[in-house]
């Protein structure tokens, strides 16, 4: 019992570590050098030979080594242990998709019959997954924020005191349940619904399609945003792409921070929901949430979100019993 115990911890580990060259992985070798790369063109580009000196925070070992770098990385790894365990292999994207297929089909979904060649195809399927894909991250993330219960689990991601690209894997496994879910519905609707409306012309082509684009968004800076190096795109870019410059206003401790900037790829969701602060080169920033939880391991972590919801949920329990009566007490002469 043990010993498998023991054998599938260290395949686990196996796995997280070898997932550190997956270039399907944002958070890979692969990446973070790219990022690099991204930001040395940019900052040479904007400030001449001395540029290069802004990149310097991206490997400060007061950063990697800082608790709550530490911290980061600690949660990475126990979250993956303990989503392996509560989320079923069975679970597959795969099996919802072929579910999904044979529901549309019911429903009278039929064929478009359009006669698109496969490069149509895969340029609309590309289209469409990238926005809803984007869009979902949006609104999963401003639910996060505005809903006390889950804010209570996103303040694991904002307690970080300094970003690191390992930042993003900071959060509570509640969140990682909720994020894989939402991955689930986004794929196995639009990859079922596009076998339907466009059959024997869904290949690897279209799949193809979206690995292109989230490789593009990777290769150009994304594991910047969790990072203590600020840049901007720019005026003009900022108001259409999240840089890593808005990112990190996202985890500004200002006041007039909070609750800005919640896009991953696409900044429009942020101008329509009138959340949107551009960022620039400039700004000075600090992290954390400014409360005990910063400063806890990965236990403190996954405690402290939970009694922190518990209390939510009694206090707004109170509310309602106490307003029930307010208007019991009102009615009677
Ligand atoms: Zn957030
Ligand atoms: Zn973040």
């Amino acid at each position: 019992m043990l010993e498998s115990y023991l054998t599938w911890l260290m395949e686990e580990l196996a796995t997280a570590g070898s997932s550190l060259l997956d270039l399907r992985k944002r958070v890979s070798l692969w990446y973070l050098l790219s990022a690099v790369g991204f930001a040395f063109v940019v900052f040479y580009w904007r400030y001449g030979k001395h540029g290069w000196q802004r990149l310097l925070p991206y490997v400060s070992p007061k950063v990697w080594l800082s608790r709550s770098s530490r911290t980061d990385v600690g949660l990475w790894l126990c979250n993956r242990l303990l989503l392996a365990l509560l989320i079923p292999k069975t679970l597959t994207h795969a099996l919802w998709i072929s579910g999904l297929y044979y529901y549309w089909q019911k429903q009278g979904l039929t064929p478009l019959g359009l006669g698109w060649s496969t490069t149509w195809v895969m340029v609309l399927f590309t289209f469409c997954y990238v926005i809803a894909d984007d869009f979902s991250r949006f609104f999963t993330h401003w639910c996060l924020h505005k809903v006390p219960m889950l804010w209570a689990f996103h303040q694991v991601h904002h307690s970080a005191l300094v970003l690191t690209p390992f930042t993003v894997f900071r959060t509570h496994p509640v969140e990682g349940v909720l994020f894989f879910m939402r991955s689930l519905c986004v794929q196995s609707v639009m990859v079922s619904v596009f076998l339907v409306l466009f059959p024997n012309q869904v290949s690897l082509w279209q799949i193809y399609g979206v690995l292109v684009t989230t490789f593009l968004f990777n290769v150009l800076g994304a594991n910047l945003r969790h990072s203590m190096v600020v840049l901007s795109y720019g005026p003009r870019i900022e108001k259409w792409l999240i840089s890593p410059a808005q990112h990190q206003i996202h985890h500004s401790t200002d006041v007039a921070h909070y609750d800005r900037n919640f896009g991953v790829l696409l900044a429009i969701w942020d101008r329509l929901f009138k959340t949107w602060l551009p960022g620039n080169d400039q700004q000075t920033l600090k992290f954390g949430t400014g409360r005990a939880i910063d400063r806890t391991g990965v236990i403190g972590h996954w405690w402290i979100p939970m009694m922190d919801c518990a209390d939510v949920i009694r206090h707004g329990v109170a509310k309602r019993c106490r307003n029930l009566k307010k208007r019991l007490t009102i009615r009677e002469p």
